[in-house]
């Protein structure tokens, strides 16, 4: 089951609660329209600053592919190995020319 959103809307959504992580509850899938997005990040310590970001919507299990990136300040934090992701759909970038 593949999305109709554009890899460009969901980075955009991405960075937008990246900036605001508190936004997350109100942010609207951008596939499907659900208020079910989910942004944690997978750090070694609970120090760390940089980790892998996982984005995705729990209801249409759409998302981006996790990526590595700074973790958002008030972001959630997972240590590796305690995350709990599903199996989702990565939103591949599409707009490589
Ligand atoms: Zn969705």
């Amino acid at each position: 089951m593949t999305g109709t959103a554009t890899f460009a809307s969901w980075f955009d959504t991405y960075e937008r609660v990246f900036r605001d992580p508190d936004s997350l509850a109100e942010t609207a899938c951008p596939n499907c329209g659900a208020r079910t997005l989910r942004m944690i990040f997978i750090v070694r310590s609970h120090e760390a600053e940089n980790g892998t970001a996982v984005f995705w919507c729990d209801s249409c299990r759409n998302g981006l592919q996790p990526l590595n990136a700074p973790v958002a300040r008030g972001g959630e934090r997972k240590i590796r190995g305690t995350e709990t992701v599903p199996d989702y759909s990565f939103v591949l970038d599409d707009g490589l020319e």
